[in-house]
């Protein structure tokens, strides 16, 4: 019977596929570059991909529309480079084109035509955001008036710096730096979201931005990325990669904003900023949509309205399908009518704003008879980075809307520090608390968990991967690192596509070898095994690429609960005399099983295909002169006579 499913499972694509007009995906696109004069760039894989109703999908008269037919079906894209050069990308949910950006901009603006209209969908929007968010129900789980532990202050001059790490939810702790102005009396608060820029809030310019904005009078205050710094300390690095991250961010930034303004005396509650780069900026636009104390905001290098963030903690939760689908953009002009600026540059994603995003963002202020309170400092000439020039912008726009000490402007004074100094817990973490949480599956347990349940199967095959890589001793962290991330990648194919292709997908039917109907294990081993095979392909080169053969079989071996050996040692307990060659043909055979294997989800699953090569073993020693079931009904009585003996 399991030898009629192996055939089935070979021939499962052609069962549920109508393969007519099919050409190999890659063929097509060569001839469309042929046809249509232009080079492609890959960024995607081909290997195995068959396109049906090829030829049927090009239009003569378009070379973009032909490219958009040709490679929908695969959930992959074009990105037009230059003049005839396209690149073939897979789909990317956070990042569309600048045209879809005009087109959404264009919609968007038919919703509402004045301040009434317009109110109405800013109210809906400020409900959906938090709900797409879930940010809710996880502030409602946060600590009461948490006492942060505060360093010591470091003097400088015009200025202050304290380290902070916050309880936000019970054990887990966000830290950064509070940059004081030394002037007396009431300040401004500037509450400034990190972006993904090398070095995080350690870095150079972060620190001249804040100690600069502290001296002119604003209190600023900075902290790490999910997952960065030291929350890596707490959850490791690979929670950022989470959509827990997006949301978690968020609360930071409340938190602190909290926590400064129940705490801090020196705060003017009517002078509240945010400011940030890049992803920073995504998160800027975020905190004010989410809290109304802000005042002033000055999003940098992250705003469009065809890109949300690529980073999950930009993107992760589904925000932008707030109130039937929108933008960044949309969410900045909730902000109207208070002071805002816009940096952007001819680098990046915001290389639109002046045309595009800028001009909607005037016409949502001027509701408000306020379209002089939104402006945007265009860069063409420079690219994505937080450089003296946009910080010049930032400095000039919270000078005027907070009306700060322009004299005190002069980075040359500001002290840059040594990473170290702005740690909360030492340099090795040795003074995290007793009760901090230690592992992001603490985190993920305040989570509502339907919600959170992918992304817990994600840590647990990301767990999965790199204990069976550290049980390879490799000593070599890069190499460690990347093997890990083939094999998660693959469990999370395997996974995804399991997930998604039940059982039910395949028809009853008859199995032709037994004449009995298809149990739910045949049905979801067909289902499985359509799987493409460049899923399997990435996996065995990735593993080849990077270890000897000897290890990627022992990672096979992990895979399939160590099957082959555990097998081997069946049959040499059943045929005592098994000669070398015939040893060596069954493993063989079993190790066929189990590259087969690694591809199926369940243990379930993945003994039924050493099931199928079980078969083929027996066939072979019964080819070769044995009688297998022979042999195996006398080890059968054998080890029921020696039961006996031992009673
Ligand atoms: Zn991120």
């Amino acid at each position: 019977m399991m030898l009629a499913m192996a055939s089935l499972s070979a021939n499962a694509q052609t069962l549920t596929y109508e393969d007519r007009f099919a050409r190999p995906l890659n063929e097509v696109l060569a001839d469309i570059q042929t046809r249509f004069n232009i080079r492609l760039k890959y960024d995607i894989d081909t290997v195995g991909k068959v396109l049906p109703y090829a030829d049927f999908r090009i239009r003569p008269y378009s070379v973009e529309e032909s490219l958009t037919n040709v490679l929908a079906p695969f959930d992959y894209k074009f990105v037009k480079q230059s003049g005839n050069l396209y690149k073939l990308k897979a789909y990317e949910y956070p990042r569309r084109t600048e045209t879809d950006g005009e087109k959404l901009i264009a919609y968007l603006n038919t919703l509402y035509t004045d301040k009434a209209s317009w109110e109405e969908r800013k109210a809906c929007l400020r409900k959906e955001v938090r709900m797409r968010l879930g940010i809710d129900s996880l502030m409602k789980k946060r600590v009461d008036n948490p006492k942060p532990i505060l360093s010591k202050i470091r003097k400088y001059n015009g200025y202050t710096v304290q380290n902070f790490a916050l309880e936000t939810l019970p054990g887990l702790y966000v830290c950064g730096s509070i940059y004081t102005p030394r002037s007396k009396g009431k300040h401004a608060l500037i509450i400034c979201p990190n972006g993904h820029f090398g070095g995080g809030r350690y870095r150079e310019d972060q620190q001249q931005r804040m100690g600069t904005l502290a001296r002119m009078g604003a209190v600023c205050v900075d902290y790490d990325l999910f997952g960065w710094g030291e929350s890596a300390l707490q959850v490791g690095s690979a929670a950022h990669r989470s959509s827990a991250a997006h949301v978690i961010q968020a609360m930071n930034g409340l938190s602190v904003l909290d926590y400064m303004l129940a705490n801090r005396k020196d705060i003017d509650v009517t002078r509240i900023g945010a400011n940030g780069g890049s992803g920073g900026g995504t998160h800027t636009v975020l905190l004010t949509a989410l809290d109304e104390r802000f005042t002033a905001s000055a999003p940098v290098v992250s705003l469009a309205s065809h890109f949300d963030g690529g980073c999950p903690c930009e993107s992760g939760m589904p925000i932008q399908l707030a109130c039937g689908g929108t933008c960044n953009a949309e969410l900045a002009a909730m902000f109207a009518p208070l002071p805002q600026l816009i940096v952007s540059d001819g680098g990046d994603w915001t290389s639109s704003v002046p045309t595009l995003e800028y001009p909607y963002l005037r016409r949502v202020y001027g509701f408000y008879d306020a379209s002089d309170k939104v402006t945007n400092v265009h860069l063409p000439k420079e690219k994505h980075d937080f450089g003296p020039n946009k910080r010049n912008a930032v400095y000039s726009f919270f000078i005027t809307a907070f009306s700060l000490d322009k004299k005190m402007l002069d980075e040359s004074k500001v002290t840059i520090e040594p990473e170290s100094a702005m740690y909360s817990f030492g340099e090795k973490g040795e003074l995290l608390p007793e009760s901090a949480i230690r592992s992001f599956d603490k985190v993920a347990a305040y989570f509502d968990r339907d919600v959170f349940a992918e992304l817990k199967s994600d840590l647990a095959l990301e767990k999965k991967a790199s204990d069976w890589v550290a049980s390879l001793d490799l000593n070599d962290d890069k190499k460690a690192g990347y093997v890990t991330t083939v094999i998660y990648n693959h469990l999370r194919q395997v996974r995804d596509w399991h997930n998604q292709h039940p059982y039910t997908t395949v028809p009853e039917g008859m199995n032709p070898s037994t004449g009995k109907p298809l149990s739910q294990l045949d049905r979801q081993m067909i289902a499985d095994s359509a799987m493409p095979g460049d899923v399997h392909k990435k996996l065995m080169d990735g593993l080849r690429r990077a270890l000897t053969e000897e290890q990627v079989e022992t990672i096979l071996d992990k895979y399939t609960v160590g099957k082959v050996a555990f097998t081997l040692k069946g049959y040499q307990a059943i045929v005592p005399d098994l000669t070398k060659e015939e040893e060596e043909h069954i493993v063989s055979l079993l190790k066929k099983a189990r590259e087969q294997a690694v591809d199926y989800k369940s243990m379930k699953q993945i003994s039924a295909v050493f099931e199928i090569y079980k078969t083929q073993c027996e066939q072979y020693l019964n080819s070769n002169g044995r009688d297998w079931r022979q042999l195996f009904r006398d080890y059968v009585n054998k080890r029921k006579a020696e039961k006996a003996a031992k009673k």
